[in-house]
């Protein structure tokens, strides 16, 4: 079975006023067309509209970055996955490592977010990754096993669900994983999604953790990555081009 088409993902978090975004996305979407790898610009929820006019008729794709598990109702502050799919997003990713660490959110949170996701018609980027100490304890793989078993709903499939694998201690910190460490998780990954999804081979499994223009072709080359989700190095429109043409 041939790969699935890659996906970079741009996760802006908590960053950018009106006028960073609209440059920020108009200087991505100049850049976008006749790539093979598809784009995805996740801005904090206060750009998505503006955002989404900058990439309409683009090749660019919109997303969340978080949503409730309930579609609408008194959940003052949150958005629910209806609400993204009507400003146009097509993606949400769901169980950052940073909302996981801050808003305490476990693995049983996380799948009810991907399911919300799922019934509002928006595909899901479930992510996840071991600490620094878990992975200094051999357990990395236990843990991204256990994370994935809670995390994705039984009716996630290929098509419809995106699995982010982010050690924690490679977000932000200018650290990343080695490749052979990215190998063996993605291997593990896609072995453990075999067992519950007999489309296991056509999910997209990305890498996340300080990836940038230096380091991406050997991480994207990797057997079972299939793009990259990136914080960042997408708040570049430049760097963020780059990453997305190392995608072959
Ligand atoms: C992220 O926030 O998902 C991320 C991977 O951040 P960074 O690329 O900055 O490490």
């Amino acid at each position: 079975m041939s790969k699935p088409r890659p996906l970079i993902a741009g996760n802006w978090k908590m960053n950018g006023r009106r006028a960073d975004g609209l440059a920020l996305a108009k200087g991505i979407a100049a850049g976008a067309g006749g790539l093979k790898a598809e784009l995805l610009l996740c801005p904090p929820a206060t750009l998505i509209a503006l955002v989404g006019e900058v990439v309409k008729g683009s090749s660019v794709e919109l997303g969340g970055q978080d949503c409730h598990f309930a579609p609408s109702g008194a959940h003052t502050g949150d958005i629910g996955a209806p609400m993204l799919a009507d400003l146009g997003c097509r993606y949400v990713i769901v169980g950052h490592s940073e909302r996981r660490a801050e808003h305490e959110e476990s693995d049983g949170l996380v799948k009810a977010k991907a399911g919300a996701a799922l019934a509002a018609g928006l595909v899901p980027i479930v992510c996840l990754g071991e600490s620094e100490a878990e992975r200094d304890r051999g357990e990395a793989l236990a843990v991204v096993a256990r994370q994935l078993a809670g995390s994705l709903p039984d009716s996630a499939a290929g098509s419809t669900v995106v699995v982010a694998y982010e050690p924690i201690w490679a977000i932000g910190t200018g650290r990343t994983a080695s490749t052979a460490d990215i190998g063996a998780v993605h291997g593990h990954l896609r072995s453990e999604l075999a067992k519950r999804f007999a489309d296991a081979a056509s999910f997209r499994l990305l890498y996340g953790g300080s990836v940038k223009p230096s380091n991406c072709p050997d991480i994207l080359a990797l057997g079972n990555v299939d793009g990259a989700l990136v914080g960042g190095a997408s708040l570049k429109a430049e760097d963020f081009l780059a990453i997305a043409r190392a995608c072959s």
